[in-house]
């Protein structure tokens, strides 16, 4: 089953990237071309019925499989990255982390007025990422469809910020 076999290749990082944090380390995944196929291949599955007409990866590690499924559904694809790294004109938001605060960017032209955004990334922890990710896609006028996500660490409650946007929470593990 594909969850069995997600949780038997994902390793814990113990104290990274600070002492205390067990960081879940997806790069295994990245090993094993059929698992990767797998993975887009459920997501596609959990996603019929909603639709979708582009997919926002959140940098960096939601590029991965953000893309891929993009591709796989025949969507555009648009990247949210961290300020200053993209080229062209950006909007921002910034949102809390638990020390001090960090901005996200979309390019302002990267949706239409209208359009349905899935937000994908890797890990969905506090939420403070994608809440923060669908905050951009409502200023440029789109409309969050869901969010998906590799895993979710239900323990730190994240999933109860995104229902304001979207009731559609997809997780290959949680
Ligand atoms: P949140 O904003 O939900 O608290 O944190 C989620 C963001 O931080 C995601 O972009 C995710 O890539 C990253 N992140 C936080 N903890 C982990 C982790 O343990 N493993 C991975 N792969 N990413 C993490």
């Amino acid at each position: 089953m594909l969850e069995q076999k997600l949780r038997s290749v994902v390793r814990d990082i113990p104290d990274f990237p600070t002492p205390g944090v067990v960081f879940k380390d997806i790069t295994p995944i990245l090993k094993d071309a059929g698992l990767c196929m797998a993975i887009v291949d459920d997501l596609v599955e959990r996603l019929k019925g909603i639709d979708i007409d582009v997919i926002a990866g959140v940098e960096s590690r939601g590029f991965l499989f953000g893309l891929m499924l993009a591709t796989r559904l025949g969507i555009p694809f648009v990247p949210i990255r961290k300020q200053g790294r993209l080229p062209y004109k950006t909007i921002a938001e910034s949102y809390k982390l638990e020390y001090g605060q960090a901005t996200i960017e979309m390019h302002e032209d990267a949706i239409d007025p209208g359009a349905r955004v899935l937000v994908h990334d890797d890990l969905l922890a506090t939420g403070g990422t994608v809440v923060a990710s669908a905050k951009l896609i409502e200023k440029l006028g789109g409309v969050v469809v869901g969010f998906s996500f590799i895993i979710s660490l239900d323990f730190l409650k994240g999933e109860g910020r995104l229902t304001r946007f979207s009731d559609n929470i997809i997780s290959l593990v949680r």
